[in-house]
């Protein structure tokens, strides 16, 4: 892909009254060791939100502001809760949420899962693979087998034809990142090819708000101007155990702006919080982590569409 373009980002540099995105830590615990996610350096409490807990701020979110997107994963991978994450995600389409988007590894979806995943309503699967062949998905996504995840897309896109369900939209992902990026074009050759019906979404590595390195691409040659970050403007980060961070980039939590458990969404957005969109909508950005992070430049990812005619598009 090509250095992130960040004229298309500075459309979403405003102030909201309420986060468009809700990333949800569902559950902090992974079946996979992938070299790129610092999952595997957290220190914080590993556990699994309680149910009470989803649905409290489901409840609100949809009451609210159902546009918001839901985004049900984080440090952890949501199909460790199959078959019972697929009942969180119904509760929440029932409750009036319009977009929820599941980030998956995919590797522990078994074949009798499927119909679940796509009757729970949820609108977009979009699985982490980063790699074309074999060895070097091994290599990045340790513990993980492309085989096997080749094979459940495969059968998820059969179950949803067979439901003739519109939803889920499946979205296979490439970041790129030093390791991979001579993978990319054969990554996205071999799944136009596949004949299935599956969005392609390429985006950068990012650093995790400063901690690990980025993708190399983003860096290269003249250093951009800087702008307020979108991913503090807009989206409001939730850890297993309702702890709210100043973003995901404080992933093991050294930030703290409320808890979800005694708090509403509406209130931590407009307590601490909304004194450090402030601060970057005024150009400042000189207080951790945002200083040493250069995730706000990562710009829009790349959308290619494989099984219809259609125009690439790009999205966040
Ligand atoms: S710039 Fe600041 S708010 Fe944005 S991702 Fe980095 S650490 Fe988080």
């Amino acid at each position: 892909m090509d250095k992130p373009d960040l004229s298309r980002l500075e459309q979403y540099v405003q102030a909201y009254d309420y986060p468009t995105d809700l990333l949800i830590e569902t559950v902090a615990h992974c079946n996979l060791s992938c070299v790129m996610c610092p999952q595997r350096s957290l220190t914080r409490p590993r556990g699994r939100m309680a149910y009470e807990l989803w649905t409290k701020i489901v409840d609100e979110v949809a009451e609210v502001s159902p546009s918001t997107r839901l985004w049900p994963a984080l440090m952890g991978e949501p199909l460790v809760m199959a078959p019972e994450i697929f009942r969180w995600l119904r509760y929440a389409k029932h409750a009036g949420i319009e977009h929820i988007a599941l980030n998956t590894n995919l590797n522990l979806l078994r074949p009798d899962h499927a119909e679940s995943l796509v009757t729970s309503g949820v609108d977009e699967v979009i699985v982490g693979i980063d790699a074309a062949t074999v060895d070097l998905y091994r290599e990045i996504r340790v513990d993980g087998n492309l085989e096997r995840v080749r094979r459940a897309v495969s059968y998820l896109a059969s179950t949803k034809a067979r439901l003739a369900s519109r939803t889920p939209r499946i979205v296979l992902q490439f970041v790129v990142m030093d390791e991979n990026e001579h993978e990319e074009a054969a990554f996205v050759e071999q799944w136009q090819k596949s004949g299935l019906e599956v969005d392609l979404k390429i985006k950068p590595r990012t650093g995790w708000g400063g901690t690990m390195p980025v993708w190399r691409g983003m860096t290269a040659g003249r250093a951009p101007r800087r702008i307020p970050c979108t991913w503090l403007l807009r989206q409001l980060t939730v850890f297993w155990n309702g702890q709210v961070p100043q973003c995901d980039g404080d992933w093991n939590g050294r930030t703290r702006h409320g808890n979800l458990n005694r708090q509403s969404v509406a209130e931590v957005w407009y307590g601490t919080l909304a004194k450090l969109r402030q601060r970057h909508l005024s150009g400042d950005y000189a207080f951790a982590p945002c200083r040493d992070c250069q995730d706000w430049s990562a710009g829009l990812s790349n959308t290619i569409h494989c099984g219809r005619p259609a125009a690439a598009a790009r999205e966040r």
